[in-house]
C-alpha cells in the first residue's frame, strides 16, 4: 500500500523527549531532527507517511501522529461551540 505524504500532524512533547534519537534515526521519511536543546521535532512534517513508527517506538511516549482531519474536526468543534454562545 502506498501511503500519501502530508496527511498527518506529528507532535513531539519536548518535555517528555530525552533525546534518545530512535525516532530521528529510523523515521523512513527523515521527518524528525534534533533542535538546539537535543530534543526531537518534526522538521519536515510534509514528508510524513503516517507509518506510526515514531509514536510506537518512542520509549517516553513523547510523539503523537494524527491525521490532519482530526485537527479540522477539533477546529470545527471549537467554532461551533463559539457560535452557540
Ligand atoms: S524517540 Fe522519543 S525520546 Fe527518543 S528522541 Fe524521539 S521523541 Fe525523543
Ligand atoms: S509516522 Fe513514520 S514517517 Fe511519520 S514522522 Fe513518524 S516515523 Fe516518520
Amino acid at each position: 500500500m502506498v501511503k500519501k505524504k502530508g496527511k498527518t500532524i506529528v507532535t513531539v512533547y519536548s518535555a517528555w523527549c530525552k533525546g534518545c534519537g530512535i525516532c530521528v534515526a529510523f523515521c523512513p521519511g527523515k521527518v524528525l531532527e534534533f533542535d538546539e536543546h537535543g530534543k526531537a521535532y518534526p522538521a519536515h512534517m510534509e514528508e510524513c507517511i503516517n507509518c506510526g513508527f515514531c509514536e510506537l517506538h518512542c520509549p517516553d511516549f513523547a510523539i503523537s501522529v494524527r491525521p490532519k482531519k482530526d485537527e479540522k474536526c477539533i477546529d470545527e468543534m471549537v467554532k461551533n461551540k463559539d457560535l452557540k454562545k
